[in-house]
């Protein structure tokens, strides 16, 4: 299906700052949020002090590497305000990351932070065109995940109508997009497949449709994962980025171009370290992504370490932009699967199996430890009726699909395919990992 065309446009004067004038500014912005932090975060105060660090030691954006890092474990040991740089009665909004055991991550924003975040979000709305003429049909989940009221607040601020629908709900959400004429569809991608899907059952053709861009992100997707969406809905799928500790969506997010996101850097430092040493890396080579949060108030985290693996991009856009670029996020330094020795990442699966025309993008990664103590790797994977129901085929596809993952990844595995819609849907982030090891 072709892909309608979009124009972005530019929020603020700031996305194209020269170099120069950027590392100025955020000098002067790291160095007031270390003063702040010193006097009004305990945490912050000891960990500078041991440094031997004092904000006016910094004389250029590089000494950010000397600075020590925050780690989701010091969110966690301080529960739940302990790392908050303004009291309760500054506060306007909590929000808290889910985790997958134990507490949540509770975050906070005073008026201020509200305010810059709206912006931040209106940053990367625009970046996909939107204007106050859209009807923005809002997928993510409002509550404590910062994705709906994120969204929403960007939203307004940029005048656009905001259909605040949440996640779940198919049909509902099909029927609101055509009787409001939504042209902006924001959820995870996983979700967006959900709805491409119950447009193809339905007999609803895309094109019939009033959107014209969606806006994507909360979990990792490949390249590959874009072009089925593209296909499927026929409208340019744009990646965003973001996550609580940092602000929430709108920390990063891509432009028409579909090269990269752009990093809002003016707010949020971003630097990429070996996971293993701490040592920075070299702009293009893939490590761990770390931010400084140099102008929030209530929770301005220094060398806040994200566990997303990625890489930066230095090299100019076409779109005007000067902000570096950040590759799509290439898995969580947490999340890479250690298999009989062998490290393995969810989308190396993912990109193996979407190279195959005859599977869906519907899968989901089982890891199980045998009771002679070996590791056990299962992957899932839809596929039409046609071919399940076809037991040569079904065998022949399993079997090559199990090679081509044999090469990709360095270890053996199992391939089962199952019929449409055996896989469980998400409305939200989806669970691509059963780990079943008790390790
Ligand atoms: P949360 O704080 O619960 O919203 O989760 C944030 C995490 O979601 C990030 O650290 C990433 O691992 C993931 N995430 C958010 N946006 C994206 C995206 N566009 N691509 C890949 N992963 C993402
Ligand atoms: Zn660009």
């Amino acid at each position: 299906m072709g892909v309608k065309q979009i124009t972005g446009y530019i929020w603020d004067e700031a996305e194209r700052l020269p170099r120069n004038e950027m590392r100025k500014l955020q000098l002067e912005r790291l160095q007031s949020c270390l003063t702040r932090v010193a006097k009004s975060v305990p945490f912050y105060r000891d960990k500078l002090a041991n440094a031997g660090i004092t904000p006016g030691d910094l004389g250029s954006i590089d000494d950010l590497a000397r600075l020590p890092f925050t780690y989701k474990s010091d969110l966690r040991d301080n529960y739940p305000f302990g790392l908050f740089a303004k009291p309760a009665s500054e506060l306007v909004r909590l929000h808290a990351s889910s985790g997958t055991t134990g507490k949540p991550t509770v975050v906070g924003y005073t008026q201020n932070d509200i305010e810059l975040w709206s912006n931040l979000v209106a940053r990367a709305l625009a970046a996909a065109g939107v204007t106050s003429e859209d009807v923005v049909q809002n997928a993510y989940g409002y509550g404590l995940f910062t994705g709906g009221l994120g969204i929403h607040y960007g939203a307004e601020k940029i005048g656009a109508t905001i259909v605040p629908v949440s996640g779940g709900n198919t049909q509902r959400q099909i029927m609101l997009i055509q009787d409001l004429s939504s042209t902006v569809l924001c959820c995870t991608p996983s979700y967006a497949l959900v709805i491409a899907e119950a447009l193809a059952s339905e007999g609803i053709h895309p094109a019939t449709l009033p959107l014209k861009v969606g806006i994507f992100g909360a979990e990792p997707w490949s390249e590959e994962i874009r072009h089925q969406i593209q296909d499927r809905l026929g409208i340019p799928a744009l990646n965003i980025y973001g996550l609580s500790e940092v602000i929430g969506p709108g920390v990063a997010m891509e432009c028409p171009q579909q090269v990269g996101m752009h990093i809002f850097e003016d707010h949020f430092i971003p630097e990429i370290i070996d996971p293993d040493t701490g040592e920075s890396l070299p702009d293009g080579q893939v490590g761990e992504l770390v931010f400084s949060c140099v102008t929030k108030e209530a929770l301005p985290l220094i060398r806040y370490r994200t566990r997303d693996r990625t890489r930066l991009i230095r090299e100019e856009c076409a779109c005007g932009r000067t902000m570096v670029r950040m590759d799509r996020i290439l898995g969580r330094t947490d999340d890479m699967l250690i298999i009989r020795g062998v490290n393995v990442f969810p989308s190396q699966i993912e990109t193996v199996l979407l190279r195959s025309a005859e599977t869906e993008p519907q899968y989901q990664i089982l890891v199980d430890r045998g009771d002679n103590h070996l590791d056990y790797l299962t992957v899932v994977v839809e596929a039409p009726q046609s071919t399940v129901g076809d037991s040569d085929r079904r065998g022949q596809l399993q079997t090559d699909l199990a090679q081509e993952l044999n090469s990709a990844l360095g270890i053996s595995c199992a391939v089962r395919l199952v019929g449409p819609q055996e896989i469980q849907r998400s409305d939200g982030k989806a669970i691509r990992v059963i780990d079943n090891r008790i390790i």
